[in-house]
């Protein structure tokens, strides 16, 4: 029987609501229950493909090719479960499929409403998760209030009157502003939070109450006389300095206990939790540090490269070394040289992106690290500009470039028209829609044997999750491995090229791929482990 915990946000946004829900799907799985982490986000893209990571933070791929909201990187991080493209809708999407029944006359002339049109579709969507986890932890993006959400709360609210109280729980997240003048936290904000939920017709179980600071067990009582909930439920969540922490604290504090109690479920199992304490003593007591620089675009909102400085943060757990994040704005190098922001940095990591802006920048990056002999690592757009800087600089092409760049002599790096996936061929042109065109998703590929890459997989053969529309141009292989850019990897059908590495270099590797995505705290991803190894090398070295 699979039992739902809705989780809900109030007061404000940003309180850590998808890192809550992963943290207690940890929870639960350490007392032996199999869960799903599922997102139901109200704005009106269909999905986030298209939206500035600069507005949303960066879009995560899962291994069946979706693009979902950075919440699913959490949920992935935290419970090990592969996220699907199922777990995640939007309104865009719920509206979409709606006004295509309606085209396609499957509502028999009925008219067209949000109840209980609109709330039924949502519910299908939670109901096909029945049967595949024993909890189901269905996460309401935004805020209780806004006009987006109330197709999603009324579709809650019947959904938990349906499966009953013994299977559904409602948890609010909610937080308590410290006022320096009063001296103290206010619970004003979150009872009148629950007061907007309650006007829907839901009673929150337990709050989730994000402070800054220590909640006295008065304020505790206070909260849940106001809301109507027993105070051992009014559960504290305070700031931590690691997110990994976030699993133990929320136990101590009693969440996974409470939430059992909620379902009537005996607290008997003694959680293994284990795995969290070994991963937060590494890294609240690393032996040494080493500092990445991350040569990107969205360097200015940390969430747009949420999964690749969590990845960077297992390198170091595994290494058991503090990584240091240096963030420079790529376009800082068309005009400034790069040692003035690189030197001293241990390794120097390229990320993927899109457009031509920064583009120079982060080819003098490559070509900085290339020359130096810095470990660089290149995910994606960051191994096509190695691909460019090694053309131009070793092989004498000049006009190499993208054709991704608005202005492109020579096409390295190009559209590929038609790829495998699986055995059947998949097309894509520069015309389609931008949601439409790229290569997303898990794809496999073959290491030559003997190559770095395949010595830092242990494996010759692996499948990693793209998110891209243009390839190296393999017509330049061989000039490029001549100049010493060797393609370690390839598709099966060897079409395309995945990984790129240079033998005499110490550690420069470009990937077509983010590896990032993969990367757990208690399942660290061989590449970033070996990268973080190389950057500590070469601290040794300086
Ligand atoms: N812009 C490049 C492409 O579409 C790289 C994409 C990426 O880095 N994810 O191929």
């Amino acid at each position: 029987m699979t039992r739902y915990i809705f989780i809900t946000g109030g007061v404000v946004s940003s309180l850590g609501k998808g890192l809550g829900s992963a943290a207690l799907g940890a929870l639960l799985q350490a007392r032996g229950y199999s869960v799903r982490l599922c997102k139901l986000d109200p704005y009106l893209n269909v999905d986030p493909g298209t939206m500035s990571p600069f507005q949303h933070g960066e879009v995560y791929v899962t291994d069946d090719g979706a693009e979902t909201d950075l919440d699913f990187g959490h949920y992935e991080r935290f419970t090990g479960v592969p996220a699907r493209g199922m777990d995640n809708t939007t309104t865009g999407r719920i509206y979409t499929n709606v006004l295509q029944k309606e085209r396609k006359g499957e509502y028999l002339g009925a008219t067209i409403q949000v109840i209980p049109h609109i709330t039924n579709e949502i519910q299908d969507f939670i109901r096909e998760k029945d049967g595949s986890a024993d909890f189901v932890l269905c996460e309401i993006g935004g805020t209780v209030g806004d006009i987006e959400s109330q197709p999603f709360l009324e579709a809650i609210r019947q959904f938990g009157n349906e499966v009953g109280k013994d299977r559904a729980i409602f948890i609010h997240v909610t937080l308590l502003p410290f006022i320096p003048a009063a001296g103290e936290l206010k619970t004003k904000p979150t009872q009148h939070s629950v007061k907007e939920l309650m006007s829907y017709g839901i009673r929150p179980q337990i709050l989730l109450c994000r402070a800054d600071r220590h909640i006295s067990e008065d304020e505790r009582s206070k909260i849940g006389l106001f809301c109507n909930i027993e105070r051992e439920n009014v559960i504290p969540a305070l700031d931590v300095h690691s997110i990994y922490e976030v699993p133990l604290t929320y136990h101590a504090e009693g969440l996974d206990r409470q939430v059992l109690a909620c379902f009537g479920l005996e607290d008997k199992v003694k959680p293994d939790l284990s795995t969290w304490e070994n991963i937060v003593k590494n890294v609240k007591e690393p032996e040494s540090e080493v500092t990445i620089a991350i040569v990107g675009k969205y360097t200015n909102l940390a969430d747009s490269y949420k999964s690749l400085n969590e990845a960077l943060t297992h390198g170091g757990i595994a290494n058991k070394v503090k990584v240091n994040l240096k963030f420079i704005e790529s376009e800082i190098f068309e005009s400034e040289a790069p040692e003035t922001h690189l030197q001293g940095v241990n390794g120097i990591l390229v990320p993927g992106g899109f457009g031509d802006r920064g583009v120079e920048g982060k080819i003098r990056a490559a070509q900085y690290a290339r020359e130096r002999k810095i470990p660089y690592f290149g995910i994606c757009y960051g191994m096509q500009m190695a691909v460019i800087e090694a053309a131009r600089h070793l092989c004498g092409i000049k006009g190499a470039g993208s054709s991704e760049f608005t202005h492109c002599e020579i096409p390295v790096i190009g559209i590929m028209t038609e790829w495998l996936k699986g055995n059947k061929i998949e097309e894509r042109s520069k015309d389609e829609d931008l949601g439409g065109t790229m290569r997303l998703g898990a794809y496999p590929a073959t290491l030559k044997p003997g190559s770095k890459i395949s010595q830092i997989y242990g494996t010759t053969d692996i499948s990693e999750r793209h998110r891209h529309r243009y390839e190296v141009n393999t017509n330049y292989r061989e000039q490029l491995e001549k100049a010493g850019l060797k393609f370690v990897g390839l598709s099966p059908d060897g079409k395309l090229p995945e990984i790129v590495e240079y033998e005499d270099h110490p550690w420069f590797i470009g990937v077509q791929f983010h590896p990032e995505l993969k990367s757990k705290p208690f399942d660290p991803h061989p590449l970033f482990v070996s990268f973080i190894a190389a950057a500590i090398d070469q601290d040794r070295l300086v």
